[in-house]
């Protein structure tokens, strides 16, 4: 398996390297939550009735622990992904999980499951957590109980290897968001959704889809299930939060680190033609794409169609790798962390 294909799907062929145990917790109208429980990772015995099957209210997270130089855990922007947690339950109606409980959840099950995370810095701990609607009932109404888990697994080598650049597929038909939408919280029928023009893009020999606005069809918004930046006569350029992106972490991480870097930065919108035009002139001249678990990831060509296009030379370009090394490098510990990004995980 290459380093690529576990970069666009973190469970990958992994999915059978699930840890140990889950963390486990479960709301009731009236009641609120009840504690957290560390349990051996199971089968969950369900209802065919249950609300989170038929009605798709699920929602859930991604984010990495990583083994630091001596030897203890730490995980990367854990409250981020708490908020966004919280964020995403709000937008369908279900009840959202205190930030302190999903921050000992990830303590948890990193105290937990560690030891089965190699002695290999380019290997971590992703973290999945996942709430869904648990109540078994057909009303089309928000459930009125929620199992809120979080699993793990060993996720492999991003770094270190050849990183290689993508060939990426424009997506017409089939948009992932539209304005009011879900697009922006990290819910599981957006996924869904997404699948079909995955498939289609695999079929056109490319490993990934270029997601454009679905109003006017004219604005790249993201990549797969990934932020995208593009590098434009030496500033760097990702486009705005319309409300139709997922704010990611890593976008938000790497927009503070390129300024840190001497990189002017921009959020901004990018049309298709100019992408397309800019490339071709060549003042665009590296595009990649960002997210949890493809950290930082080049593109290096694009299909559109009977039409194409190169993205610089076609290969890794030097701001994209200056970025993914930073980044790797903080989150491995061999770099200061002056904003305080890693939460270390005590007892580890
Ligand atoms: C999760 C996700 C991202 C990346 O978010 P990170 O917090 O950086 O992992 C980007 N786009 C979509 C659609 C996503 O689901």
């Amino acid at each position: 398996m290459t380093n690529q294909i576990l970069a666009e799907n973190p469970a990958g062929e992994h999915g059978s390297a699930f840890t140990a145990h889950m963390i486990s917790a479960t709301w009731r109208d009236g009641e609120g939550w009840s504690p957290l429980e560390t349990v051996a990772l199971a089968d969950i015995p369900m209802h065919p009735g249950t609300i989170g099957l038929h009605y798709g209210q699920v929602v859930f997270e991604g984010l990495k622990a990583h083994r630091q130089p001596d030897g203890s855990m730490a995980v990367f922007r854990p409250a981020e992904n708490a908020q966004r947690f919280q964020r995403s339950s709000r937008r369908l109606a279900m009840p959202e999980l205190p930030e302190e409980m999903f921050l000992a959840a990830v303590e948890e099950i990193v105290r937990a499951d560690e030891h089965l995370l190699p002695d290999d810095p380019s290997l971590s701990l992703y973290l999945r957590p996942l709430m869904f609607a648990s109540e078994a009932n057909l009303m089309l109404r928000p459930a009125r109980e929620y199992r809120f888990l979080m699993m793990a697994f060993v996720a492999g080598g991003f770094f270190g290897g050849a990183v290689e650049a993508v060939r990426v597929w424009v997506n017409r038909a089939h948009p992932r968001a539209f304005p009011g939408g879900t697009g922006d919280v990290k819910c599981a029928a957006n996924y869904a959704g997404a699948f079909l023009a995955q498939r289609e893009a695999e079929e056109a020999g490319c490993r990934q889809v270029v997601w454009l606005d679905a109003t006017e069809r004219r604005w790249v918004e993201e990549l797969g299930g990934m932020n995208l930046f593009f590098v434009r006569d030496g500033r760097i350029i990702t486009p705005r939060l319309t409300g139709t992106l997922l704010p990611g972490v890593t976008r938000k991480t790497l927009l503070a680190l390129a300024e840190s870097l001497g990189h002017p930065v921009s959020e901004d919108q990018l049309s298709l033609d100019q992408w397309r035009d800019e490339c071709r002139a060549g003042s665009l001249t590296e595009t990649f794409a960002c997210g949890t678990a493809a950290v930082v990831t080049p593109v290096g060509g694009v299909v559109d169609g009977e039409d194409g296009w190169t993205v610089g030379d076609g290969t890794p370009g030097p701001v994209t790798m200056g970025l993914r090394h930073a980044l790797l490098d903080l989150q491995q510990g061999r770099l200061a962390d002056p904003h305080g990004w890693m939460h270390p995980v005590r007892g580890t």
